[in-house]
């Protein structure tokens, strides 16, 4: 899979135009200072090679991080005028590497259709956020001795709750999970999502964990 395209663009100051790399593919989990560049806003920032001026240049890349089952294709923003056709094209696209995809690097969501860099930066700051919380409640669960079980990492993003979920040793499903994290939510209060983790399963019903990864 080539991880970078050659194109011709043109500079909006002097109108001169040249070929330029993008990337056509960045691997969230392996491209470290890609996606420093993608949450610094420095990314697809070109320099004309006569007049020297800075400016942006969007091309339509995909981003993938199987550490996290992310799978987004990035276009955009202008295109968020044709918002369905491009949704469809990438959907077509998509659907004879998609049993690939899932095989090879165990992806399970859906893929994510954004446009412009912003809702990318602001997916993987919330990602960053959720990590950092997932840290936290960790170190707490095991000061404790309770155990950690994954989430599914898009079902972490659609409910805002934690990449992880406390257990007692030796016990399994929700009531346990709800009583551990209720615990461990009452001595920190600067974990929302944490908080949210509870109403998760309080809003759950018998004893499975439908969030829970297998
Ligand atoms: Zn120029």
């Amino acid at each position: 899979m080539a991880t970078k395209g050659l194109v011709r663009v043109e500079c909006p100051s002097c109108g001169e135009s040249f070929d330029a790399d993008f990337w056509t593919v960045v691997r969230g989990d392996r491209d470290h200072e890609v996606r420093e560049l993608i949450l610094n806003g420095e990314f697809d920032i070109l320099m004309c090679p006569k007049c020297s001026v800075m400016f942006q240049h969007e091309e339509p890349f995909l981003y993938l991080d199987p550490s996290r089952d992310l799978l987004a294709f990035v276009m955009p923003e202008t295109w968020l005028a044709e918002k369905d056709k491009w949704i469809a094209k990438m959907k077509a696209d998509y659907e004879p590497v998609r049993a690939a995809l899932s095989a090879g690097h165990g992806l399970s969501g859906e893929p994510l259709h954004l446009f412009g860099l912003a809702q990318l930066t602001a997916l993987l700051e919330s990602d960053r956020d959720r990590e950092e919380e997932t840290e936290v409640m960790e170190f707490m669960a095991r000061e404790d001795g309770l155990n950690l079980l994954p989430v599914k990492p898009a079902a972490a993003r659609e409910l805002d709750i934690l990449f992880s979920l406390p257990l007692p040793s030796g016990l399994s499903g929700r009531e346990a999970a709800l009583n551990a994290a209720r615990g461990l939510s009452a001595r920190n209060d600067a974990l929302p999502r944490l908080k949210k983790l509870v109403n998760a399963l309080e809003a759950g019903s018998g004893d499975s964990i439908p969030f829970l990864k297998n």
